[in-house]
């Protein structure tokens, strides 16, 4: 999954930060830092992220695709 933050928009509100703290952090003076190749598995705290951001800075790719490398267990197993 890729991600961008506008540093331009960002207000430095520290909502991504709190809510994908493997994602997103704060640090004093250069403000926000951020993993661009955020793993899959982080996909749900980023969304959070992105949903809480109030200034709608962080930009997501593939958030909607399934996680690739986080395998998931089928919900059902009907014929
Ligand atoms: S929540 Fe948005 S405005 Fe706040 S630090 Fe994160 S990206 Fe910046």
């Amino acid at each position: 999954m890729r991600l961008v933050v506008d540093l331009n928009r960002c207000q430095g509100y520290a909502q991504c930060a709190f809510l994908a703290p493997d994602v997103f952090t704060m640090h004093g003076d250069e403000g926000l830092l951020y993993n661009p190749q955020a793993d899959a598995a982080q996909k749900e705290h980023v969304a959070r992220a992105v949903a809480a951001c109030p200034v709608q800075a962080i930009l997501v790719e593939g958030l909607d695709e399934p996680a690739a490398h986080a395998p998931r267990e089928e919900a059902s197993h009907g014929r």
